[in-house]
């Protein structure tokens, strides 16, 4: 019989795996990731490292592989990770999205086939939802699903796919039936692994986020058997999918919790050490402004995230709490970076420095995992729909 956690031992398991995390970081990936991101070369031996600490895992259940965290731990993951290279976090966030998708929306059989697979790290990928002309709005895409003996054939491109290149499967987001009114009961998630049928068209060039692959996909009559059909049903597809991003979100404003307090250690530090008309720079009122309003955005931030990740642990409905931690920490983010740059003078803009990379990073954050104009829709209809007059 299996021997029920208790909170405490959950929490110093939690704690065990956190500084295994800090170890990996400061180990593998802080000594090489100045020169990886200037070669926006992907990094295949941190992805071994990952591999090994079960992070493709992290917040899979434990029945099936994986380590059966928290979003809350998660988010702490997150963060510490995107404190060092933003980069990083992108190799195991979308791949999670995935795995969550299917361990909450699929059939027990795709759950035993697919997760422990996923946990390991062997079969590593992401969502591919977005297309060349439709993005914010999901229900605009035209991939085309249709149905084919014990399966599909699907036709269609997406774009900007995280994971696509050097990844193995992806979660497509499908129409099963275009004409369908609303337009969500036509479309449908699937599990697609590369092979015949799926293309690579291009690894697309990017201002910041190097070493992750961002690629378009090409679906050229692929065929999908129809066991590859997330939860075994048409027409959920836009659902499933929105599920898994409450969990996207979260580590979306994860990293910005990350970004943002690299910013801040860094500047704190280098404030001390620069001096101009005869005192560190961090004596000078206007300097103290900045590291003051810095820090303050980075605690909220923090808290708005844990606060986030709590009630999706608790099973509530959170996209609203999901969109507020999303749009402040991912704002805090491109704030901090910004002051940062301006407080370290030149040296914020040279490439010898974290800084102009924190300030290339950053703001993704505001585009992904739904753009933070998106977030402010979600919040003020959650705040309606809560607070009926
Ligand atoms: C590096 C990177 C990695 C990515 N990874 C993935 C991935 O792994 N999988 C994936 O599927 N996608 C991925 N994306 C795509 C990303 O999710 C989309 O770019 C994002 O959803 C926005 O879509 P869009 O770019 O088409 O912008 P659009 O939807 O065209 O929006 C353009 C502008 O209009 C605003 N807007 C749109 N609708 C409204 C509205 N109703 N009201 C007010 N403003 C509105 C938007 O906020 C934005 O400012 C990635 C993008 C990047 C840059």
């Amino acid at each position: 019989m299996a021997v029920q956690e208790t909170p405490e031992e959950r929490a110093e398991q939690d704690r065990l795996i956190l500084d295994a995390v800090d170890r990996f970081l400061e180990r593998d990936v802080k000594p090489v990731a100045h020169d990886l991101e200037a070669r926006d070369e992907y990094p295949r031996e941190i992805v071994e490292r990952m591999k090994e600490l079960g992070l493709f895992g992290a917040t899979i259940g434990e029945q099936y592989g994986g380590l059966g965290l928290s979003a809350s731990t998660y988010a702490k993951i997150v963060e510490r990770v995107s404190a060092v290279w933003m980069s990083v976090s992108g190799i195991f966030n979308s791949h999670l999205i995935m795995a969550q998708t299917v361990e909450r929306a699929g059939t027990e059989e795709q759950k035993r086939r697919w997760l422990p697979r996923f946990a390991s790290g062997e079969l590593r990928g992401g969502i591919a939802l977005t297309e060349p002309d439709a993005g914010t709005d999901l229900q605009g895409i035209r991939t085309r699903a249709v149905a084919e003996g014990n399966g599909y054939r699907v036709n269609g491109t997406k774009t900007w796919i995280s994971n696509s290149v050097e990844g193995h499967i992806l979660a497509v987001l499908v129409k099963t039936d275009p004409a369908a009114e609303p337009r969500h009961r036509g479309m449908s998630l699937m599990l697609i692994e590369k092979g015949a049928g799926v293309q690579v068209s291009r690894k697309l060039e990017k201002l910041g986020y190097k070493g992750i692959d961002s690629g378009e996909l090409v679906f050229e009559d692929c065929f999908v058997p129809a066991d590859n059909l997330v939860g075994g049903d048409e027409g959920r597809g836009l659902q499933q999918i929105l599920g898994g991003l409450e969990l996207g979100r979260i580590n979306v404003a994860a990293r910005g919790v990350g970004i943002a307090r690299a910013c801040l250690e860094d500047s704190v530090r280098y404030a001390q050490l620069r001096k101009t008309f005869g005192k560190p720079i961090a004596e000078h009122q206007a300097i103290q402004f900045k590291l003051a309003d810095m820090a303050t955005q980075c605690e909220a931030a923090r808290l708005l995230v844990e606060q986030a990740a709590a009630a999706y642990d608790s099973g509530e409905r959170c996209d609203m709490e999901a969109g507020m931690a999303k749009l402040f920490a991912t704002e805090a983010a491109i704030h901090n970076s910004l002051e940062a740059m301006r407080l370290h003078g030149a040296y914020g803009y040279s490439k010898e420095f974290n800084i102009e990379r924190y300030y290339r990073d950053a703001p993704l954050l505001a585009i992904g995992e739904g753009t933070n104009e998106l977030q402010r829709i979600i919040i003020a209809r959650q705040l309606v729909a809560r607070n009926p007059a």
